[in-house]
């Protein structure tokens, strides 16, 4: 085995037939076929087995075969064999169907596959981790997961967080030199950067020494899981609700055993009652709809861009009532151009495709700042394309001031020729600045009019916060120091630039003259000037913050930006006004009491750090909200995953944002977030429609059950014909309730309040009339055709089975979302189909030789079937009226 981190770079680099530039294409493809992707082998986290087992384990499923048990003792072997038919046939379907969700999951879960930054043939490209073969070059920076096992070549303060491995959570600061000792643990191996863990600072190069399932992380891949399909609070609460449907169903068995006996009807003949009512009681047909419904939920939203990575996330988005958004890229469209050099006594517009005309030292003081602005840049720009939006790979802000330079004919890689970049400090959300430090070699000539120093750091970053770091600025050639009205003068720019949606950053520099970096290094700096870009609103989001609000959802901006800029491009948007702005300054002065307060009326949040979005979650929770909170850095991860959604950015968001998220925005548009709302709360809508549905059926049938044997009708349906229903209705018309359309109103009406449970006193009113207006309905004609003088005479027992069936039918084409009429066949072509196939599959048992010996029911005359269905359209009208009186 190979020992790599005791290795000096060139052995490395020998060993794996590579160099620092990188390998061929050629040699990559090569090398994938020999290794394979660079992918952990998935492993179940539940066998087949113990799925299909749990299938069997259900309460449902338990009554049912003690139910096919008692049949067998009472000689029915019929009813036992296809009770225990249905049995097997909804546990292997139920198996199917959490099998197939759980493969789903994990197959959107791949899609959030990571992106490489790799250099291949001397040149850096973007590819999928999945690509990566060992030689390769991978560029590390904050924010990403670490996509193999790495040696490092290069490291700028990188810290890597090896929980993943180690169990240690603080992260370790990594170096590049070989280690003497090959016995060392993996947290101690400081030269390596192993696969899963996380990049939380700095930046660095490492060549793939381990890929796929030979890395570490492959090697202990055994003990981590795929993907956790945890149930939504809706299935555990009807995990709960079956439980107790059981409970019911067995007493209420056991009870109508009793009265059956004490009025002297035969044990077996009771026995068999007992078995239907429990038969009838449970909806066999519950769980795999829920299932189903949640899990085509889950792809109607990434059909609008958001990819769910949580299932429980799918039911939370319907009662989200706040949404916590990012500004730069989220609600604008991350374009950023440099429009506006504001620079001591000069003002320069920047106008595409245009170079300024400017006197001889103005000319030179906009080279200096758009050098600086260069210089201290992580962005790269291919010179030798031409189209626009592929030449340059990096933070817009940072390209902006690339593509600006260019125009005035300044390249990062002339600079860096003879300013080589030696250190740095990285960027970070709560400096809200960076800095480079580079060696001065001969022939940088905007540096003339400088001080010989053998090295130069340049910072940009955050006005209001660097001129604290400056003590000098440089005004015409000179650095004359930084006094209270030079400090009032800059802010007044700054301001005015920022209030018109502007993000500005200042420039500044620093002569040094040794190269070592520490905290105090970005002091007694040179202030050199404003540069400002704009970044114009995406268009659509308008109308979706009006959406928000119609649907009483609050829109709130969370931004690291200036105050004035996040106001400005909340009013554009239509957040709020000024007076609903603070700054971060603000909330961190506020005591956790008083943040409580700001909570209610603050719609924008500016100059925030990612700790502070922590705090606004929790303070929202507080106050009652479910909050959805974007994010996209390293250390918004624990405001992601304490937000009841976390929605992290598919595009720019880190490897680690997206891990903590339940949702990704694969088009990073806040429009997407309400587009999942929405899709949230009509699978919501659904789930409870299917499951009222449910519930009033099977009253019904229990109802009959229970209250004919006191008419002499001691078996009104037998076990058989029961569970018939129950898959007609409960599964079959069930699945078309549960892909109904959105009710019209659906964004028009507040969130629903998740601390309610799914059914209300009214709700449960509503459906218990509804089940005694079917049990009355089919009784009392089965009642009427009831001759007491023939008993061989089934023909009521038929007319009791039609039309129960039909009352269903009736009963969910009454409940199909409110937007569209009943009798629609488009809207929902899955509700026409079922709809159809169970009228039809109701008249084949009827009338079938061998079905309806089978389901021993008789064929019944025309003139009896149309006063059945005629019976069964009651349900529907009924439906109308108790909607009308039982008021929400
Ligand atoms: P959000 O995405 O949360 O709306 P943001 O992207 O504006 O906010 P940050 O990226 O944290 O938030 O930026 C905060 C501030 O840091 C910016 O207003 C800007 O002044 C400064 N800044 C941003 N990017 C850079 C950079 N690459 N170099 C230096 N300073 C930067």
């Amino acid at each position: 085995m190979n020992i790599w981190y005791t290795k000096s770079k060139e052995e490395v680099l020998n060993q794996l037939q590579t160099s620092s530039k990188g390998l061929p294409d050629a040699e990559v493809d090569k090398r994938l076929e020999q290794y394979g992707p660079n992918r952990l082998a998935e492993k179940r986290r539940k066998s087949p087995w113990k799925l299909l087992f749990q299938q069997f384990t259900e309460t449902m499923v338990l009554i049912l075969i003690v139910a096919a048990l008692l049949s067998l003792f009472l000689g029915k072997t019929t009813e036992a064999v296809a009770i225990l038919a249905i049995v097997v046939l909804f546990g292997v379907l139920g198996f199917f169907q959490e099998y197939r969700a759980e493969r789903a999951m994990a197959a959107l879960n791949r899609m959030v596959v990571p992106i490489v930054r790799v250099s291949r043939n001397g040149i850096i490209k973007e590819v999928s981790a999945q690509d990566l073969v060992p030689g390769d070059v991978v560029h590390l920076e904050a924010g990403n997961i670490v996509p193999a096992d790495l040696r490092l070549l290069e490291g700028f303060n990188l810290k890597i967080q090896e929980a993943a491995l180690t169990g240690e959570s603080e992260p370790v600061e990594k170096n590049i030199a070989p280690l003497e000792k090959a016995e060392v643990g993996i947290g101690d191996r400081k030269n390596m950067a192993y696969m899963g863990t996380m990049v939380t600072y700095g930046r660095g190069i490492g060549i793939t020494v381990a890929t796929g399932m030979e890395t570490e992380l492959g090697k202990i891949a055994n003990l981590i899981g795929a993907v956790e399909t945890t149930k939504t609070p809706l299935q555990e609460k009807l995990d709960k609700l079956g439980k107790m449907l059981a409970v019911v169903g067995v007493a209420a068995a056991a009870l109508i055993f009793g009265i059956g006996l004490l009025m002297g009807e035969a044990a077996s003949s009771m026995f068999l009652t007992a078995v239907s009512i429990a038969v009838a009681v449970v909806p066999e047909g519950l769980p795999a709809v829920v299932t189903i419904t949640l899990a085509l939920g889950g792809q109607r939203m990434l059909q609008r861009n958001a990819l769910i990575r949580k299932l429980p996330a799918v039911e939370t988005l319907g009662s989200v009532t706040v949404i916590c958004s990012d500004k730069t890229g989220t609600l604008t469209q991350n374009k950023m151009t440099l429009t506006v050099v504001e620079l001591p006594g000069l003002q320069v517009q920047l106008k595409p495709e245009q170079t300024p005309d400017l006197p001889e030292q103005a000319a030179a003081q906009l080279n200096m700042a758009l050098s600086v602005a260069v210089l201290c840049n992580d962005g790269t720009l291919d010179r030798a394309a031409d189209n626009d939006d592929e030449q340059v790979l990096g933070d817009p802000t940072e390209t902006a001031l690339l593509v600006a330079g260019a125009r005035q004919g300044i390249y990062k890689e002339d600079l860096y020729a003879v300013l080589p970049r030696i250190n740095e400090l990285p960027f970070d959300s709560e400096r809200k600045r960076m800095s480079t430090v580079h060696q001065v070699n001969n022939g940088a000539d905007f540096l003339n009019a400088l001080p010989d120093r053998p090295y130069l750091m340049c910072t940009k970053g955050a006005p209001d916060l660097l001129l604290a770091a400056c003590d000098s600025v440089w005004v015409n050639g000179a650095p004359v120091p930084l006094d209270a009205e030079w400090v009032r003068n800059i802010q007044e720019a700054n301001t005015n630039l920022a209030q018109n949606g502007i993000r500005v950053l200042g420039l500044a520099f620093k002569q040094l003259d040794n190269a070592q970096v520490d905290g105090n290094l970005e002091s007694e700096l040179t202030f050199m000037g404003l540069v400002g870009l704009i970044d114009p609103p995406r268009e659509e989001v308008k109308a979706a913050v009006e959406n928000c609000k119609l649907a009483g959802i609050k829109p709130i901006m969370i931004t690291g930006d200036h105050p004035l800029t996040a106001a400005a491009i909340g009013r554009q948007l239509q957040f709020g006004s000024q007076a609903d702005t603070i700054s971060g300054e603000l909330l961190h002065r506020a005591t956790d009491e008083e943040l409580l307060d700001l909570a209610h009326k603050t719609t924008v949040y500016a100059r925030v750090s990612p700790e502070d979005k922590l705090r606004i979650v929790s303070a929202l929770q507080q106050i009652g909200h479910v909050v959805a909170m974007t994010g996209d850095g390293v250390n918004d991860s624990p405001a992601l995953r304490k937000a009841d959604i976390g929605v992290a950015m598919g595009i720019t968001g880190t490897d680690v944002a997206k891990e903590a998220a339940d949702m990704v925005l694969l088009d990073d548009n806040f429009t997407t977030i309400v587009a999942a709302v929405e899709e949230g709360r009509v699978i919501f809508d659904n789930l409870l429609r299917f499951i009222k549905f449910s519930l009033a059926g099977n009253i019904g049938k229990v109802l009959v059950m229970m209250v004919a044997p006191f008419f002499g009708l001691v078996i009104a349906l037998q076990p058989l014909q029961l569970l018939w229903l129950n898959l007609l209705t409960d599964g079959l018309l069930g699945l078309g309730l549960g892909t109904e359309p959105a009710e019209e109103d659906i964004m028009r009406r507040p969130p629903r309040n998740p601390e309610k449970g799914a059914l209300d006193k009214d709700d449960i009113i509503r459906l218990s009339l509804l089940g005694i207006a079917i049990a009355a309905i089919s009784l009392g004609l089965a009642l009427y055709y009831y001759n007491p003088a023939n008993p061989a005479d089934h023909t009521w027992q038929t007319m009791l089975f039609a039309t129960i069936g039909f009352a269903q039918v009736f009963q969910a084409l009454a409940l199909r979302s409110s937007a569209h009429s009943a009798f629609n066949l488009t809207t929902n072509p899955l509700m026409t189909g079922v709809v159809i196939s169970a009228i039809l599959l109701q008249l084949a048992v009827i009338y079938l030789p061998f079905m309806k010996s089978f389901f021993n029911l008789v064929p019944l005359a025309a003139t009896d079937l149309l006063i059945s269905i005629a019976a069964g359209s009651i349900i529907f009208f009924v439906i109308k009226l108790i909607k009308r009186f039982v008021k929400k």
